[in-house]
């Protein structure tokens, strides 16, 4: 350790120890130098360098002034505070470096001389000079070098070897090695590298050098500048560390970040980039995506980015790429960036980011296919139930057809009761049927909605008129009431609505054994929208319903209690086809009921008024009147018990009838003869019933016009449409109703 008295006396300077005392400065010892130059020093004028002192006690740094304020006089002086370890504790080392005032004042014409231009060059240059003797090992350095790494250590650096001991052992094999490139192979000299400064911290300098060579080659002399870079060096290092700060932070992030250049050069790839495209940041930097992606990629990446410079903004799309042979989806995104180079041209860079959906993706596509499945299940349930309902309802309709000609042959009553019987059970399995197929088409979604004008008294009168029996056999009565702001005419689906509206009333009249059955039919609003709706109740006396079953009506297969079915019939159904007939309608259902006391089920459809002009005009059935006698009618049918049903019930009617057994064969039988109208099956073997409609059209001249009726056990929704698209005239379904069927030849004959 030093005393103060060694440490000022080998100062070549006016030199100061300053030390810290209870709070204040306070001049510790001076040397001879700084006495004869300022006599004794003032604490007082301490305090306006209580700054440098302070960020030099405190930080351990050299701090420098360049301008100080001292006796009352503006003085300038090159003032290096030092912190110094002294054997009684730490002191502040104020010394100077002779400066400049009075030589700023020399003659100009001493100026002119080389050695004060070069004295003036040195003492105004902010870098240091030094002038190596290499020969004999002489070292000349300037003050402004001795100021760097501090003024009192000047004696040491008349060496080379001085120099070097100072210098940070990380960059000595550096220095060393552009030092002997200069000296032996004339690179250029200049090097950044950090020394020691007395104090014991280091500095960074930049040393640049140009060395001398005798004739045999020999560097005999190094001369050049030292400039203390800290500062730059402390900026850059803090860039450079802000930079690994963003860099970590992008990083961490678990999306892909890669950023081009204008060139589609990679400047920045980041780690998960690195992990999901298993491309290594040292790979990608530098490269284009043709270079490290395969082409199709590439390609569709460059096209992306063509497309982003053309119309800015931010692209969001989805991409797959290839890892490891397997797929990888990435949600991506791009956008411009603007880089503004130093001292360049502003250029634009695109920033790519993703994040790896994969595992979304997968169990999107797992999902898709799942749902594919249970839809094609749902379909196959759906067709499978289609064509087995049409295999049952052919030999049913056999059945009922058969059973009703045979009521209207003579039988005795005993006989009368059996057919009866017979009847009314095909007619309950038809039901049952009809039931399953109307389930399982809503439920495959096949049930389409109609938007037709209809009249809703018109519809109440007819469910009233089909019930007819069903009332009069229980001797109840049905009672109607609209409310007289419904409107009459309404736009819907008449057919749904006359469904829902004779399931709720055959169970009104089912469950119930005096009374009366009633329907309301009132304004309402939509619950949440406010839409206008229609509510529709019918209401019975009937045996009520239980509190605790009342939430199960509507679920498929549900009934109150097992002995409902051995009791009254049915399936459960009828109240679960009401709800989503209802639903797909657009509105809802409930029920209300006290058990014993009756029940009121309850339904909405969306209210559309429409006007009355729009309706079709009514087709007045008049039973009395007889389609012209006798009609020549070609039938299309497949099955022979069918053939024989139909034949008998035409001729009941008093036309004359000829079979076809399949579509070839009534295409051909239609140009051997002429007949008044053709009803045509719509499944048979060769050829459909569609197809040969399309053909019969097809022969053009009276086959244009010659009226084909549709008649067919297939109930599936759209096939009115398909019917009438593939050039028949009208639509009946089996079972054969004869009113209809009478009502339709009729129409059809003129
Ligand atoms: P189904 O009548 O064919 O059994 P539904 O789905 O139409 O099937 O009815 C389900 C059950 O709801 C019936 O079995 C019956 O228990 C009960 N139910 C329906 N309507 C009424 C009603 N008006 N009064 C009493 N119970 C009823």
């Amino acid at each position: 350790m030093l005393n103060a008295t060694m440490l000022l006396n080998a100062m070549l300077t006016p030199a100061v120890l300053i030390r810290l005392v209870d709070q204040q400065w306070c001049v510790l010892a001076q040397n001879q130098l700084a006495t004869d130059k300022w006599g004794a020093f003032a604490e007082s004028e301490l305090t306006q360098m209580i700054e440098a002192l302070e960020l030099c006690w405190y930080e351990g740094k050299s701090t420098e002034r360049r301008r100080m304020d001292y006796s009352g006089e503006t003085q300038f002086i090159n003032a290096v505070f030092s912190p110094v370890s002294l054997n009684d504790g730490r002191a502040i080392l104020l010394h100077t470096v002779p400066v400049s005032a009075d030589r700023l004042r020399l003659p100009i014409s001493e100026r002119d001389n080389l050695a004060t231009r070069f004295n003036l060059v040195v003492a105004g240059s902010k870098g240091g000079i030094y002038d190596w003797n290499i020969v004999e090992d002489q070292v000349y350095w300037s003050d402004r070098m001795k100021a760097i790494l501090g003024a009192s250590s000047y004696q040491f650096l008349g060496t080379a070897e001085a120099f070097w001991e100072r210098v940070h052992p990380e960059d000595s094999v550096m220095v060393d090695d552009a030092l002997q490139g200069h000296l032996v192979h004339c690179w250029p000299f200049d090097v950044e590298c950090r020394v020691r400064t007395d104090a014991g911290y280091y500095v960074w300098i930049n040393v640049t050098g140009q060395a001398v060579w005798d004739e045999a080659g020999r560097a005999t002399r190094l001369a050049g500048s030292v400039v203390d870079i800290t500062d730059r060096k402390r900026a850059q290092m803090e860039i450079q560390e802000r930079e690994k700060l963003i860099e970590s932070i992008l990083d961490a992030l678990p999306l892909n970040v890669v950023v081009k250049d204008a060139h589609g050069c990679i400047r920045f790839f980041n780690e998960q980039a690195e992990k999901t495209t298993g491309t290594l940041r040292e790979q990608a930097i530098g490269r284009t995506d043709f270079e490290i992606f395969p082409p199709q990629v590439a390609m569709k990446n460059m096209l992306d980015d063509m497309r982003l410079r053309k119309d800015g903004g931010t692209i969001i799309l989805e991409e797959n790429i290839q890892k490891d042979h397997a797929d990888v989806w990435l949600l991506a995104g791009k956008k411009m960036l603007t880089y503004h180079p130093a001292g360049g041209q502003v250029e634009s860079w695109i920033l790519g980011f993703s994040i790896d959906i994969t595992d979304r993706k997968l169990s999107e596509i797992a999902l898709l296919a799942a749902k594919e499945t249970a839809e094609n299940a749902v379909r196959a349930k759906s067709d499978f139930l289609s064509t087995m309902s049409h295999e049952i309802r052919t030999p049913l309709n056999s059945v009922i057809g058969t059973a009703s000609l045979l009521m209207d042959s003579h039988l005795d009553a005993e006989q009368r009761v059996y057919v009866g019987l017979v009847k009314q059970s095909g007619e309950h399995l038809l039901g049952l049927i009809n039931d399953i197929l109307d389930f399982s088409k809503l439920e495959a979604g096949k049930m389409l909605v109609e938007r037709e004008p209809f009249r809703v008294s018109g519809q109440l009168a007819l469910v009233s008129t089909i019930l007819s029996s069903q009332l009069a056999a229980k001797g109840l009565t049905l009672k109607s009431h609209i409310s007289s702001k419904v409107p009459d005419v309404v736009y819907g689906d008449a057919h749904k609505l006359r469904q829902v509206l004779l399931n709720l009333a055959s169970n009104a009249i089912k469950f119930t054994s005096h009374g009366d059955v009633r329907f309301d039919v009132v304004l309402d609003r939509h619950a949440n929208t406010g839409f206008p709706m229609m509510c529709f109740s019918v209401s019975d006396t009937g045996i009520g319903i239980p509190a605790d079953k009342i939430g199960l009506l509507f679920n498929e297969f549900s009934q109150v209690d097992a002995s409902t079915t051995r009791k009254f019939g049915g399936t459960g159904l009828g109240l679960a086809i009401c709800k989503k007939l209802v639903g797909i309608m657009g509105g809802d259902i409930g029920v209300t009921s006290e058990h014993g006391l009756g029940s009121r089920f309850w339904f909405t459809i969306p209210l559309e008024a429409a006007d009355a002009a729009l309706l079709e005009p009514q087709v007045v059935i008049n039973n009395n009147q007889k389609a012209q006698l006798p009609l020549s009618i070609l039938v299309a049918e497949d099955n022979p018990s069918n053939q024989l049903l139909i034949r008998a019930i035409l001729s009941k009617l008093g036309h004359k009838v000829a079979i076809a057994k399949n579509g070839l064969e009534v295409v051909e039988m239609a140009q051997q003869s002429r007949y008044h109208l053709i009803l045509m099956d719509m499944q048979m073997p060769e050829m459909d019933g569609l197809e040969a409609t399309r053909t019969i059209r097809a022969l053009g001249g009276i086959y244009h016009d010659l009226p084909i009726i549709a008649l067919t056990a297939n109930a599936l929704e759209g096939d009115k449409g398909r019917v009438l698209e593939a050039g028949m005239n009208d639509y009946l379904s089996k079972p054969i109703d004869i009113v209809k069927l009478k009502d339709a030849l009729l129409r059809w004959s003129d």
